[in-house]
């Protein structure tokens, strides 16, 4: 059974997502993953935490919250804020919808994030702000001996 958790509060200023993501990074090398999954958990949670600094907090700085779980082979990644939070979630989930056209935005960060993990869950965070859930299984390597993975 290999179980562990980590968390993190940060302030949400862009500074902060390279911070973000080498930390989920180095968290879960410990599932070995390959180098392609652990490059999608990266733009996964870059996405996530982008969205937190660039959406959530428009009258200025407010905090992010990550927390990483691992369960066996399953890695959860929860990023949420306290944020103006998304009136219409399933809106704001479909490819090129954004509402900040204006600053180069393509809309993309969701369906990045829902194509680079297995499972995405967008949800209001309580009354206040968005929590985005993440889950990726990592393949284990022994699985892989003697066939194509
Ligand atoms: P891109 O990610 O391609 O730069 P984008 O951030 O606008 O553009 P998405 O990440 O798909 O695109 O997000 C879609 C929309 O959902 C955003 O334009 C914004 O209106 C809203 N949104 C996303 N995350 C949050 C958040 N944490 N708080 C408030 N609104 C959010
Ligand atoms: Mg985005």
């Amino acid at each position: 059974m290999n179980n562990n958790y980590m968390e993190l509060r940060f302030k949400s200023t862009s500074e902060n997502e390279g911070f973000a993501r080498t930390c989920v990074a180095a968290f879960c090398l410990q599932l070995d993953p390959t180098l392609e999954e652990l490059n999608d958990i990266k733009t996964a949670v870059s996405e996530a935490v982008t969205n937190c600094v660039v959406h959530a907090y428009p009258e200025g700085n407010g905090e992010i919250y990550l927390k990483a779980e691992i369960t066996n082979d399953l890695l959860k990644v929860v990023i949420s804020d306290k944020g103006i939070g998304i009136e219409n979630i399933r809106q704001a989930r479909e490819p090129f919808y954004t509402t900040k056209p204006s600053q180069e935005r393509s809309g993309m960060g969701f369906a990045i994030m829902e194509s680079f993990m297995d499972k995405m869950n967008v949800e209001k965070n309580g009354n206040r702000g968005l929590k985005v859930t993440l889950l990726k299984q990592i393949k284990t390597k022994e699985a892989c001996v003697g066939r194509e993975c």
